[in-house]
Order: structure tokens, then C-alpha cells, then sequence
């Protein structure tokens, strides 16, 4: 019998493994996909260069254990900031336009934080001053940092969310850094579990490769699919984990990858821009993301779940380009990609993204279960919740409560 089995290879799984395996318990994961990463995800294939479908920032970089992490195993940790905010369609904001959206933003971010410190868990769009004059571009700021639009964006969350605004890229790619978390470690790939029976001492985990015993499992499956009963947990959970799931969904972002004919490339060097100010429906281009010679446009909240189930990705990229650049540009583009993360069935869904009167169950999903039964992932955390440094923290927390559950065990088996 195993000492723990953990539910997913994903950058929490990755994390909760390598800490047990360390403490010298045997622990095996079970992964429902072919490849390790879940959300961590980077591809060479397309454009013979590595492109992040999934996560590519570091967030919080310098308090991320990702970072030294990344440097310690060989790779090579871009540390300088993104150019964020300074350009809405070709042109630079000039400083007096700047100052006007900064004091715009300050003002959305107290009236978020006073709803949150009066604990009026309420949509986002309901506490916002009526006069913004940059509301369109804050809402569309929300939808890609938090996958969510602003009628959907809880205030509590939004407000504990903790971000030091330093932003640092992997040039190899974060998701190949989250991915070598699994060397050496015992992964089973196309393994998904579907029944986890808690009933008894030793806990059985089914999958196709049959049934597997152990002292304690650490599910690190995303909520969208906990909440689908995706594994099924025999006996069922206790109704404030089943409330977790439901209100603890993942918000959406997608990302298409464009590749252009040599010289095309707008801008010099690594270079961010907005196609449009005055909508929530538009995309944030990086020019050369992580150095490499692409293009990316990111979509968020409804906006990119409408585009994805309409098949209209990269056509609205495409659209949006030509608007800016001319239909002679479009012309130049030589071959496109786009992430379906709704449509994933490993994931449905980009980050985690609390429902509005639903943040405190955050708490819940840090709670074990029996001693025998944890959750660990991106919605597991009050203040790093949607990140990689989320899932690491959750998974850490995961693995010493399953060792110290199981040392209570051997202790009291003794007795
Ligand atoms: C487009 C996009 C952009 C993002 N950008 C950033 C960013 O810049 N910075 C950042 O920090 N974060 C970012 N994120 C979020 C980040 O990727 C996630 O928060 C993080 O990867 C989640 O890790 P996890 O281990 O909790 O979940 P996952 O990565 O989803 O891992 C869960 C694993 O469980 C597996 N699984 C599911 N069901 C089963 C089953 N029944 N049996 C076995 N296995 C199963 C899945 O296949 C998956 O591998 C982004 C995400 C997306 C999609």
C-alpha cells in the first residue's frame, strides 16, 4: 500500500509529490492527460519555439518559489518587467493620460477594498464610482487578470488577492519549468481517477489501470471538474466541500499565437499593447512574448469564452491587427494557434476565480478531511489563489498535513 496517492500532475500535484517524496513517503500521481503540467503548459511544436499556452508569468516574482526554483534547475528567468498599460492601439499613452487611468484605478481599487473590509462579498461592477472615465479598459484589465468580467468578480477575492506587480517570464517557458518538477518522481500519465472511496482506513483510488490503495490522496483536480463529481467520492463529501466547488469556478483566458513573415513584427523588442480602450471586447498583444519571434493575443472573461465557443479566436486576433496595422498586415501572418481552455476537459477553465459570496470557501479547500482526504491547487489559497505560486504554497501545505497525519497514525497505531 502507497503512503499517499496524489490526483493530478499539475503544478500543485508536482509540488505535493516532490515535498512527500522527500520526506521519504512513497507516493505515486495519477494523471489524467499524456503530458505532466496541466495548466503549465509549453509547446515547441507549432513555431519550433516555446510558447506558454498556459501560464507564463511569474507573479509576485520575487516571493515566487518558482523563481529560484526555475534558476536552480538551468532556466533562464527573464527578470525584467513587462510593458504593461503604456499603449492602447499603436500609440504610447502620454503621462497626463496615464495619470488620468491610474487615478481612475485607484479609485476602483478603494471602492473594491472597502466593500471587501465592510465584507460585502459582492459583484465588482456593483461598488465601482459610476464615473470612471476609463471603466471600459478597466473591465477589460479585469477579464484578463482574473478570467472574469467585472459583473462576475468577487470583491472579497479580488481584495485579498496579494500582488506585488513584479512580473518576471521564463525564456524556455514556465510551463517546461513546472513540467521538470516531475523528474524522478513515480507519475502514471493517461490515469484519470474516477472513484475515490474514503470510507475506510485505507483510502481506494479507481482508474482505468485498475484500483490502488493508500494512506491518504491529495486531490488536486481543478473545481470545475470536482463540481461535475469528476472524481466520485465514496461517501460523498460533506456539503460545505460540495459548496466550494461550485463556488469556486475557474475563470477564463485563451491566447492566440501568431506567426509572421521575418520583419513584420510591430515594435521593437518584448512589447505589450491594447487594441482598444473603449470596449471590454479586445485583446492584449505581446510582441515577442519571452523574446521569441511571435505575436500573442490574450482574451479574458466572457469575451474569450464566446470567441472559443464560436470558433472565432483567431479571426478576432486577425481582425483586430488589421484594424491597427492594415490588411496588409494580416497578409504577413504565416500560421496561427489558439488555446480552448473551456472546451479542456482535463481543466474547464484558465484560474481560479471565486463566485461573488463565495471567497470564504477558499478556507474550506485548505481543510483536510478524515486525516486522510486533502485539496491542494489554484483555488486553495486566500491571497495566491489562480497562480503557480498558489498551487506550490497549497501543495506544501498539503504534503505536511499528510505527513503529519500519517506520523499521527503510526503514533497512535503504536500506542
Ligand atoms: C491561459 C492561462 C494563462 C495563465 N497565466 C498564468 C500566469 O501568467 N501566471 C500564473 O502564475 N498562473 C497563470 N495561469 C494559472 C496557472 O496555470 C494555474 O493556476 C496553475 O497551473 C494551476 O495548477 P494546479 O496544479 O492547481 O491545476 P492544474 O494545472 O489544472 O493541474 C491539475 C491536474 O489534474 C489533472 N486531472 C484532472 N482531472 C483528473 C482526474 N480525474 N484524474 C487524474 N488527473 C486529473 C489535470 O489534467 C491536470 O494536469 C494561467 C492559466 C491559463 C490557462
Amino acid at each position: 500500500m502507497l503512503d499517499a496517492i496524489v490526483v493530478g500532475a499539475g503544478a500543485a500535484g508536482l509540488t505535493t509529490a516532490r515535498e512527500l517524496a522527500r520526506s521519504g513517503l512513497s507516493v505515486r500521481v495519477l494523471e489524467a492527460r499524456d503530458r505532466v503540467g496541466g495548466r503549465a503548459w509549453t509547446e515547441r511544436l507549432t513555431f519550433g519555439v516555446p510558447i506558454d499556452r498556459g501560464c507564463a508569468w511569474l507573479h509576485s516574482a520575487e516571493q515566487n518559489p518558482w523563481a529560484p526554483y526555475a534558476r536552480a534547475h538551468g532556466f533562464t528567468v527573464l527578470e525584467r518587467p513587462p510593458d504593461w498599460g503604456q499603449r492602447i492601439g499603436r500609440e504610447r499613452l502620454s503621462a497626463a493620460q496615464r495619470a488620468r487611468r491610474d487615478a481612475d484605478w485607484d479609485r476602483a481599487a478603494e471602492a473594491i477594498t472597502a466593500a471587501a473590509a465592510a465584507g460585502r462579498d459582492v459583484p465588482v461592477s456593483t461598488v465601482l464610482p459610476d464615473d470612471l472615465e476609463f471603466r471600459p479598459h478597466f473591465d477589460a484589465i479585469m477579464s484578463w487578470w482574473m478570467g472574469v468580467d467585472t459583473h462576475e468578480l468577487s470583491t472579497v477575492d479580488f481584495a485579498a488577492s496579494d500582488d506585488s506587480e513584479t512580473n518576471w517570464a521564463v525564456a524556455e517557458g514556465l510551463g517546461a519549468v513546472v513540467a521538470s518538477a516531475a523528474r524522478g518522481l513515480d507519475v502514471a500519465l493517461a490515469c484519470p481517477v474516477s472513484a475515490i472511496d474514503w470510507s475506510g482506513r485505507r483510502i481506494r483510488v479507481t482508474s482505468p489501470r485498475g484500483m490502488l490503495e493508500c494512506q491518504a490522496v491529495v486531490v488536486t483536480v481543478p473545481t470545475t471538474l470536482l463540481a461535475r463529481g469528476e472524481p466520485r467520492f465514496t461517501p460523498a463529501l460533506p456539503p460545505e466541500y460540495e459548496e466550494a466547488f461550485a463556488g469556486l469556478p475557474l475563470g477564463l483566458a485563451n491566447k492566440v499565437f501568431l506567426e509572421v513573415e521575418d520583419g513584420a513584427l510591430p515594435f521593437e523588442g518584448t512589447t505589450n499593447f491594447i487594441a482598444s480602450g473603449t470596449t471590454v471586447r479586445t485583446t492584449s498583444f505581446s510582441v515577442r512574448p519571452a523574446g521569441h519571434d511571435v505575436l500573442l493575443a490574450y482574451f479574458g472573461g466572457g469575451y474569450a469564452r464566446e470567441l472559443e465557443r464560436d470558433g472565432a479566436l483567431v479571426a478576432a486576433a486577425r481582425e483586430e491587427l488589421a484594424r491597427l496595422f492594415g490588411a496588409d498586415f494580416e497578409r504577413r501572418i504565416r500560421r496561427t494557434t489558439a488555446t480552448a481552455w473551456a472546451g479542456d476537459p482535463w481543466a474547464r477553465g484558465s484560474y481560479s476565480a471565486a463566485k461573488p459570496g463565495f471567497a470564504r470557501c477558499r478556507a474550506t479547500l485548505g481543510r483536510p478531511l478524515a486525516g486522510r482526504v486533502f485539496f491542494a491547487g489554484d483555488a486553495c489559497t486566500t491571497q495566491t489563489f489562480g497562480e503557480i505560486n498558489g498551487a506550490w504554497e497549497s501543495g506544501v501545505a498539503a504534503a505536511r498535513g499528510v505527513a503529519a497525519a500519517l506520523a499521527e497514525r503510526v503514533g497512535s497505531d503504536a500506542a
